[in-house]
């Protein structure tokens, strides 16, 4: 990949590069907005892009918000937003047991999220919630509910050594779905504080379930084949924006969407670089067809667009 500066274009080039998309595919947090602030004019960029007459998808790994939840923090911050252009992993946990015709029981290693996404399907799960070690009781035993036959591990602040002992008993079977909303190692925070991500509790289980779980969020495959399959996107013509190299760029380059890499989040410049020397295949994968400094200086080019549309 050759990590273009979108802004070392003829404006004509731009206008062209544009032009050649019919989707857009965004990433969230660290693109549009970080934790609960917008950044500076993406909302206007992303309802443009709209206006021109491209489809929109909001492609998030954040496994603690539902659909719903993601479409009023989009309206919230100003993005025009609808649920079926929410690809997120909680929903897409639910989705993929649907397409199994799944009619049993899931053990949720997870947020509300999970659980809200699961009813909406009208799949029964349990293991929402606390889980601890009680003092004097023993925990190395605890009674199977015969319906689990499946089990997903989402983000869960209360993930503890009780939970681990049941996901891996259930998984124990073969025949138990194991599902992995994201691998995301750590959350981009800006202080000292290390805050382990999903990814470290799915890799977690994997480890003591002695098995891999498939995994709904970028990079890997689910989520492309439901933007291919579902809702029939086509890769040639879809732009693929995000902050984080190992999973937003790297699922476009994999499935084929060109991609556009915004400096307002996780990856860096001096990381690009670094990737671009690589000897390895995958780290040179994490390398954007295209990079600019933040969405929103997208807006002038956007603009002008509209101008000549209309
Ligand atoms: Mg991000």
């Amino acid at each position: 990949m050759s990590a273009i500066n979108i802004k070392t274009l003829i404006r004509q080039d731009v206008l062209k590069f544009l032009n050649s998309f019919d989707t857009i595919l965004s990433d969230c947090d660290g693109v549009l907005w970080l934790h609960t602030t917008p950044l500076p004019n993406a909302s206007d960029v992303l309802n443009l892009f709209r206006k021109l007459g491209k489809r929109i998808f909001y492609v998030t790994n954040n496994s603690t918000k539902t659909r719903d939840e993601l479409v009023e923090k989009c309206k919230s911050l100003q993005f025009e937003a609808h649920r079926d252009e929410i690809i997120c992993t909680a929903n897409l946990s639910a989705r993929y047991l649907q397409s199994k015709a799944f009619t049993k029981k899931v053990f949720v290693i997870g947020s509300k999220a999970i659980a809200k996404e699961l009813e909406l399907a009208d799949i029964s799960y349990c293991g929402i919630g606390p889980d601890i070690i009680i003092e004097n009781k023993s925990y190395h035993v605890f009674e199977k509910d015969p319906d689990i036959s499946a089990v997903i591990v989402g983000f869960d602040e209360h993930f503890s050594y009780p939970k681990m002992i049941k996901a891996a008993t259930y998984l124990n079977d073969p025949n138990v779905h194991f599902i992995g909303t994201n691998t995301d190692e750590r959350f981009p925070i800006d202080n000292d504080i290390v805050i382990p991500g999903t990814g470290s509790l799915v890799r977690c289980i994997e480890n003591c379930a002695e098995r891999k779980a498939i995994i709904m969020g970028k990079p890997e495959e689910y989520m492309a084949k439901v933007l291919k399959e579902q809702y029939k996107i086509e890769p040639t013509s879809t732009l693929m924006i995000g902050d984080r190299c190992n999973t937003d760029i790297l699922f476009g380059t994999r499935y084929g969407f060109t991609t556009l890499l915004v400096l307002t989040g996780v990856s860096s410049l001096s990381n690009i670089e670094k990737w671009k020397q690589s000897k390895q295949q995958e780290e040179r994968d994490f390398v954007p067809n295209y990079y600019i400094d933040a969405l929103g200086d997208m807006l002038c080019y956007l603009k002008q667009l509209e101008i000549e549309a209309s």
